[in-house]
Order: C-alpha cells, then sequence, then structure tokens
C-alpha cells in the first residue's frame, strides 16, 4: 500500500517510509492512498482472528502473511468486549491490554510491525513520544526491552496522574522520561519540532510513536470491525469516540470507508471543543489547550483532524453527515459517572465518560432510535482519585497499576524548549 501525505506536496511512500518518517515532509500526514473493502466478520468472531483479517487487506503487500500473524497475535492477545451498561446503550472496552487503555492496541501493533522492518534493516531506532498520560505508558509498555529501540517519553510535569506516570517513570533499561514545565501542546510541539530538525536524524534515528504514525492509526481500524461481530444489525448504529487528538475518532471514519457500518459517529471532548465548535458553527479555531478531569483530551490543536479534513475533502457538509459533535464539562463527566454508576453498578473513566455522554447527546438527535456505543478507553481504576470523588466510594486496584506503584520513579525535569530535548538527544 502506498502513502499519500494530506498535504499534497509530498511525494507517494511505501508503508515502511511512512512508519519511519512521522510527519510528511511537506508538514502533512500520510494517508493511505486506497481504503480496501473489508467483509464484516462472522459473528462470535475473536477480536485476534477479526483484527488478522483487517490487518492481511491493509498490509499484506508489505509484510509476509507469517510476520503479519504473529505481529497480530503476539500484540493484540487481549479481550476487547461489548459491554451492555443500559437500554440500547454498550461498552465497547478497549482497556483490557497490558496497561489498561485503548493505546495499547496501536502502540503494541506499531512496535513489532517497526521491528519487523528493523530486522531487516539492521538498524537502532529513537522512539520519541510526546504525552499527556496514556500514550507514554502505552508505548513505553510496548517497546519495554525490544532489542534496538530506545523509547523517550516527554510528559507535561504536574498535569499527568500520579498513577499514569508511575507507568512510564518506573520501567528503566530502554525507556527514559523527561518531564517538561509546560502543558501537553509544549510537549508535543517540541516533538514536531526534533522531527522537523534535520540534525538530529543524522544522529540518531528518530520514529514517531504519536498518533500522528500510521503504524499505530490504522490497526485502531480494527476494532470497529470488531463490533460488527458482536453486536446484531438491525437499528442504526452510533458510535460515540472520546477524542483528543482525534487518531481513535479517524481511524473511525476510516472504517466506515472501508465498509465498517455505523451510520453516524459522534466527536465527544471535554471543553476542548474545538471540533465539537467547528461542526456546528463551521469556524475552526485552533487555541492553547484547558486542563480538565479527562486528561488524555486536553488538546488544542489536534494533529489528526487533517486526516478527517482529507478523507471529505475538506466538506464541512460531507464530514457533518457522518459526524456530530458534543462537548462536555468537568461537571457533566462527574455527574454522569456518578448517575450511570447509581443506576447500572457500571464504572466510568472521566474519558468513557465523556463518550457516554456523547451517545446519549447522540441518541437525542437521531430519529430512529438507534443502537449507541460509546468507546471506553482507559479502566476506571487508572483514574482512581476522580471515580472516587465521583461516586463517593473506593474502589480497588488491578494488580497490574498496584505492582507500578511500589517501583521507584526515575525522570529528569526539563524546560519547554525545544534546546534541552535536542541537547538531551544529541550524543
Ligand atoms: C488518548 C486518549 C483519548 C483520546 O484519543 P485520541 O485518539 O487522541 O482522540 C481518549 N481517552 C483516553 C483514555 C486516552 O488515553
Amino acid at each position: 500500500m502506498r502513502f499519500l501525505s494530506t498535504g499534497g506536496e509530498a511525494p507517494a511512500v511505501s508503508l515502511e517510509e511512512a512508519l519511519f518518517a512521522g510527519p510528511a515532509p511537506d508538514g502533512g500526514l500520510y494517508v493511505p492512498e486506497t481504503l480496501p473493502r473489508i467483509q464484516p466478520p462472522a459473528a462470535g468472531a475473536s477480536f485476534t482472528d477479526t483484527a488478522l483479517s483487517v490487518a492481511r487487506a491493509l498490509f499484506e503487500e508489505d509484510v509476509p502473511r507469517e510476520a503479519l500473524e504473529e505481529i497480530v497475535r503476539d500484540g493484540l492477545d487481549f479481550e476487547i468486549p461489548l459491554v451492555p451498561v443500559e437500554e440500547g446503550v454498550y461498552s465497547l472496552e478497549l482497556f483490557h491490554g497490558p496497561t489498561l487503555a485503548f493505546k495499547d492496541v496501536g502502540a503494541r501493533f506499531m512496535a513489532r510491525l517497526l521491528l519487523h522492518f528493523l530486522r531487516r534493516r539492521g538498524r537502532d531506532v529513537t522512539v520519541l513520544v510526546a504525552t499527556s498520560g496514556d500514550t507514554g505508558s502505552a508505548v513505553a509498555s510496548a517497546f519495554y526491552r525490544l532489542e534496538g529501540t530506545r523509547v523517550v517519553v516527554l510528559f507535561p510535569r504536574g498535569k499527568v496522574s500520579a498513577l499514569q506516570q508511575k507507568l512510564f517513570t518506573t520501567l528503566g533499561g530502554n525507556v527514559s522520561a523527561l518531564g517538561v514545565e509546560g502543558t501537553f501542546d509544549d510537549c508535543q510541539r517540541m516533538v514536531k519540532q526534533a522531527f522537523a530538525d534535520r540534525d538530529i536524524p543524522a544522529i540518531r534515528s528518530l520514529v514517531s510513536a504519536n498518533s500522528i504514525n500510521v503504524g499505530r492509526l490504522l490497526p485502531q481500524t480494527f476494532y470497529y470491525f470488531h463490533i460488527s461481530s458482536r453486536i446484531e444489525s438491525g437499528a442504526p448504529l452510533l458510535v460515540a469516540t472520546p477524542s483528543g487528538n482525534f487518531g481513535n475518532l479517524t481511524a473511525g471514519l476510516f472504517a466506515k470507508r472501508m465498509g465498517f457500518r455505523a451510520d453516524r459517529f459522534v466527536a465527544a471532548t471535554n471543553v476542548n471543543d474545538v471540533v465539537p465548535e467547528y461542526l456546528a458553527g463551521g469556524t475552526y479555531r485552533p487555541r492553547p489547550s484547558v486542563a480538565t478531569l479527562s486528561n488524555a483530551m486536553d488538546v488544542g490543536d489536534p494533529s489528526n483532524w487533517a486526516r478527517i479534513q482529507w478523507l471529505y475533502r475538506g466538506s464541512l457538509e460531507e464530514i457533518r453527515r457522518d459526524l456530530l459533535g458534543s462537548a462536555h464539562t468537568d461537571e457533566e463527566t462527574l455527574g454522569a459517572m456518578r448517575d450511570l454508576y447509581r443506576r447500572t453498578g457500571y464504572l466510568l473513566d472521566p474519558h468513557s465518560a465523556v463518550a457516554y455522554l456523547g451517545a446519549l447527546h447522540g441518541m437525542t438527535t437521531q430519529r430512529n432510535r438507534p443502537t449507541a456505543l460509546f468507546l471506553s478507553t482507559a479502566h476506571p481504576a487508572k483514574f482512581q482519585e476522580t471515580v472516587e470523588r465521583a461516586i463517593e466510594s473506593k474502589i480497588e486496584l488491578p494488580p497490574a497499576l498496584a505492582q507500578a506503584l511500589d517501583r521507584p520513579e526515575r525522570f529528569l525535569p526539563i524546560p519547554a524548549e525545544y534546546g534541552a530535548l535536542k541537547e538531551y538527544l544529541s550524543p
């Protein structure tokens, strides 16, 4: 498969080139030149099998069959249950991977795909990643102890939950963390600058692991097809995706173009509502992010929006046909967590709660009563304090988190300046 740049000014590249490149030379993001048509999976098919058949359609020209099978079976060996939470509303639980967040899906697939190409090239890479929480832990865990790789995680100091931070500052080995005195947007800007800096690749090969990397983005289409194996068709389907950088939603819209039968998507955000505002009023106004309880979605200038624009050739009218916006405050988020828990006993983390609110909002706008589904992107225990505050009682930590809490943290504090990052990366 060839990849084009959303900027329209860069030559088409192979999967391998797109995977190692990060952004395209014209500043755009890589997108597949053509999207294959996928047959719906059989009812009850395992997630791994569905993932494998979508992966084959996407990557079979570029990765030998057995290698692809190993990447999928080794990387995506966990469950993705679809849980009914109340009348006509389902939660797709994407948080059963090793770091209990949906980012495990993209990160684990990408790490193994990179390794496949690295072995053939015989070269080392440094994976550079900015995180507001979940990306850092998912990427660090996905690459931890993978030969020939080093991971550098940039995070905004004091803006990541203690538990989240533990997951990438306590691994050691080939994983190092830099605590930036600034916001997530600063971290992202510094990473972007590193990729634009011609000096750096000469020093050491850098690879991006943010959701702009096609190796992370495309495997996220797998779980949308998985939905079709778990839900009986009939009623129209509404899918609410909790969004920050919009990688998850982009994958959903790609999946729809590839044949996934959803009638509408809801772009659910916290008060960082650049996209819902655009969908409602037609003005796209990126701005600095605001801190919220759903901090993995505190993004003021979502990078993947360029891909959605590309997919719909910039037509707001066409985007609106597939996509509805829904933005929610922290108060509403806490209220939804409390409310659903009291009524049903189902626990939501703050990100999934925003998606749940988005699903409810979406249902009120559809004439035929749809089946609504929201993507649950993190295990509630990852946001223990917020969840306990919302439901006014204690929750238990799963063993993976409880163990991380006991390990000592290691990170280097740096100012929010590119120079500091460059110095760190230079030998
Ligand atoms: C990253 C993240 C999101 C946002 O996903 P995007 O693909 O950046 O829109 C939502 N929820 C959680 C828990 C996350 O970690």
